[in-house]
């Protein structure tokens, strides 16, 4: 692990020669670096800099540069695609991404529906779906969530009802992240009232032009668009785009959950933000050396860095588990618990460094929806700010991740 720690690569420096003698990974980091530091890449890297909104475009560009540098899945097998890497190259890759300020992976292909695809689907579907997902040619989102179905997912009601070759759905989906802009959406749907009520669930691959689906924007206290609810009415989806066996959807749903706690692009995106708010706390001590209260953000910040290591540890131990098969559910709720908080706190002392004045003034100078490529750093600081509010609800809730640990410390 103590390759992990050291600093970015220099490359020609005495230094990094010495370094290349002991470390294994420094050649792969050194790639890593100048993968990077492409000239092409440097708009993408200006967007995620001033902290904008990510959408299709920005994370479609992204996944098509990391394809044609083989470098597409980090998380999957050679055999379908991925980059076979181990523990340390995983890690590497999310590290010197996210501290060069590169897109995340648009986790919802590549980091959820993926790993289901591979582990639960047909042949036919795997040569259908995956290499769309490898070369970022198809979005994707996730149809679980209803209204009166979040926590207790297992409550879900839209229905899909076999009719020769198809099944048909009905129902409504709700918070559904960026369908406004996938082509795809995985969704849990009841195909049984039989029995306990998880077990008559199943899940479907829907193609989002199937005529039969209205998707609605919400608009949430950022004012950004990212969530959605999605009507279905009659829609007519092959039955040979079914996950599993019908009725399994629920073994399917709570692997992909499992994955989705463990993303392991967070904590360096945690790292680089953090990054950003003790540069402008410097600044702010520069401009204002009088603040008063700038000894108590310097203290959060120290909190948040050891924090931050913290959570890189438990990342580290959470994927090695992944890649060995053993990895318990808890393990990824405390971790998806403790980094969706930090992350609240980040961007919390972000938040307060603009003061009472600039908050009270910033919800209505937001522009409506997506409209906010000239905004300065503090006030995408303070739109992330209000989005990182839905990081200990969204993907389950902190109670819920709270749950998942006592049940495994004390058993249901
Ligand atoms: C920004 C955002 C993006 C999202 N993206 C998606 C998406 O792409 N796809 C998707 O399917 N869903 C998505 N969701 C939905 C998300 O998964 C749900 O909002 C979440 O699971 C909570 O469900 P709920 O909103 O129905 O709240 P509820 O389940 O009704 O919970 C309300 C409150 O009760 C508490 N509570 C509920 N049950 C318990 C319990 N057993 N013990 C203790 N406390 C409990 C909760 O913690 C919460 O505080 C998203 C949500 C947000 C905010």
């Amino acid at each position: 692990m103590e390759t992990m720690t050291q600093s970015k690569i220099s490359p020609n420096s005495a230094t990094e020669e010495a370094r290349a003698v002991t470390d294994p990974y420094a050649d792969f980091r050194r790639q890593l670096v100048e993968f990077t530091e492409s000239p092409a890449l440097a708009p993408l890297k200006d967007i995620v800099r001033s902290n904008q909104k990510l959408s299709r475009k920005e994370f479609s560009e992204w996944q098509k540069a990391l394809f044609a540098r083989g470098w597409a899945a980090p998380n999957w097998p050679v055999q379908y695609g991925g980059t076979g890497w181990d523990l340390q190259q995983r890690y590497l890759f999310e590290e010197v991404t996210a501290a060069a300020d590169c897109p995340p992976q648009y986790h919802h292909g590549i980091g959820h529906i993926g790993p289901v695809i591979m582990h639960f689907g047909t042949e036919a579907i795997k040569r259908r779906f995956l290499p769309r997902i490898l070369d970022g040619s198809e979005h994707w989102c996730q149809g679980y969530s209803e209204p009166g179905a979040g926590s207790d997912l297992a409550s879900l009601k839209s229905t899909a009802v076999r009719d020769g070759d198809d099944y048909v759905l009905n129902g409504q989906k709700i918070w559904t992240s960026h369908a406004h802009e996938a082509d795809m959406m995985y969704t849990l749907v009841r195909t049984s009232s039989e029995g306990r009520k998880q077990a008559g669930i199943s899940l479907l691959l829907v193609p989002l032009n199937t005529p039969g689906i209205e998707i609605r924007p919400i608009r949430t206290i950022d004012q950004w668009h990212h969530v959605n609810e999605v009507f279905l009415s009659n829609v007519r989806v092959p039955a040979e785009y079914l996950v599993g066996e019908e009725g399994e959807g629920w073994k399917c749903a709570k692997f992909l959950l499992d994955r989705e706690r463990l993303s392991p692009a967070t904590v360096p995106r945690l790292a680089r933000q953090l990054e950003q708010v003790s540069d402008l706390v410097a600044q702010k001590m520069t401009s204002s050396p009088g603040l008063p209260s700038i000894h108590s953000l310097q203290e959060r910040l120290f909190n948040a860095q050891a924090s931050v290591m913290a959570a890189r540890q438990m990342l580290l131990s959470a994927i090695q588990e992944e890649i060995h098969g053993t990895l318990a559910s808890s393990k990824s709720s405390a971790l998806k618990l403790y980094a969706s908080e930090l992350s609240q706190h980040i961007v919390g002392i972000a938040f307060d460094i603009a003061g009472p004045e600039y908050a009270a003034r910033l919800v209505p100078e937001m522009p409506a929806m997506d409209g906010a490529d000239d905004l300065d750093i503090e006030r995408q600081l303070s739109h992330t700010y209000l989005f990182f509010r839905s990081r200990s609800i969204a993907g389950g809730t902190s109670e819920v991740q709270k749950n998942v640990i006592a049940r495994d410390i004390f058993g249901s």
